[in-house]
């Protein structure tokens, strides 16, 4: 960290690093030699029953392993990949990588392995004209079923998008992917979108896991209740703490997704976590 603050490197776009400091670069050029250079990974979070029992799912994250500067999470570079388009290129690679990952694991893993694989998507990848048609195609090719992707969708993406991206999401649905509202709860229009698009599952943001504490009044508790209204399966975002995963299955959430289980892993890493899970009886 001091390192990094010490380092006064001029750039046009400033990073921000999981610590909080900020530093450094990023422009198109960088980004698509990251691209080129094979620079970009794919890591795994995985998503747990609070129950407990195997994961249920696993979340693709992108990240850049920068020669210089170590890996890079995504906060760092998407801005830049929005602003020159890249983000098309990088998102079709992360879907392709991910679902290869995860025909693999099915393999290798059998009933440990996760039942579903969530990739992430901005408004600007669902733009793209035929983006059904790729993701059908990469379902294809990888032998991935269908109604094993959960395409996620942030709030805010489907909120600033200039025309409603309501063909795409049917064209999703009608191949049988799964559909989820990222980042829910932050947003001002959040009914509004519920009621507009085809949901399957909501994701509360981080900010709103946080305060879902015991004792106190919970917006985690009244999503959860919204969920359950329209029907939606619900996964609690940034879980760090056992008394929160605590408080969030005596709510009655399903499903959560954080460091207190795991960090997003790559996928290697993810295997031997999915290896060591298997080995763990499961007692109803
Ligand atoms: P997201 O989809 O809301 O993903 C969850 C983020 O929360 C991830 O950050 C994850 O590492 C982080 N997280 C999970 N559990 C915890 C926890 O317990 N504590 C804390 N502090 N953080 C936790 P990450 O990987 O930095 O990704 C940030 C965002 O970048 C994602 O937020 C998503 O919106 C976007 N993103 C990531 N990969 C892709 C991608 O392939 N395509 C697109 N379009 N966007 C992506
Ligand atoms: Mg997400
Ligand atoms: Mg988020």
């Amino acid at each position: 960290i001091a390192m990094y603050a010490a380092k006064k490197v001029p750039g046009t776009v400033r990073l921000h690093y999981d610590c909080g400091m900020t530093a450094v670069l990023v422009d198109g050029g960088q980004l698509r030699a990251a691209i080129d250079g094979d620079h970009l990974r794919v890591h795994f979070q995985p998503i747990v029953p609070l129950g407990g029992g195997r994961p249920t799912g696993v979340e693709a994250l992108v990240r850049w392993q920068h020669p210089e500067h170590g890996l890079l999470t995504p906060d760092v570079f998407l801005p830049a990949a929005e602003r020159t388009g890249l983000i098309v290129p990088i998102g079709r690679w992360v879907l392709r990588t991910a679902c290869h990952r995860f025909a693999e694991w099915t393999l290798t893993h059998g009933t440990a392995a996760p039942a579903s694989l969530h990739v992430n998507v901005s408004a600007r990848e669902l733009r793209e004209p035929d983006f059904a048609g790729f993701v059908a195609a990469t379902l294809a090719e990888s032998g991935v079923a269908a109604e094993r992707l959960v395409v996620e969708i942030a709030e805010t993406e489907l909120m600033q998008a200039p025309a409603p991206l309501t063909a795409v999401l049917a064209d999703l649905k009608a191949l049988g992917t799964r559909i989820s509202l990222d980042d829910f709860g932050i947003g001002t229009a959040s009914l509004t979108l519920l009621h507009e698009y085809p949901f399957d599952e909501v994701k509360l943001d981080r900010s709103i896991t946080r305060t879902a504490v015991d004792g106190r009044p919970s917006m985690a508790a009244t999503v959860l209740q919204l969920a359950r209204a329209l029907d939606l399966h619900a996964v609690a975002v940034g879980v760090e703490q056992a008394r929160q995963a605590d408080r969030l299955w005596s709510l009655g959430y399903p499903a959560a997704q954080g460091y207190l289980f795991a960090r997003p892993l790559p996928a290697e890493e993810l295997a031997v976590w999915l290896t060591a899970c298997a080995q763990v009886p499961i007692t109803a």
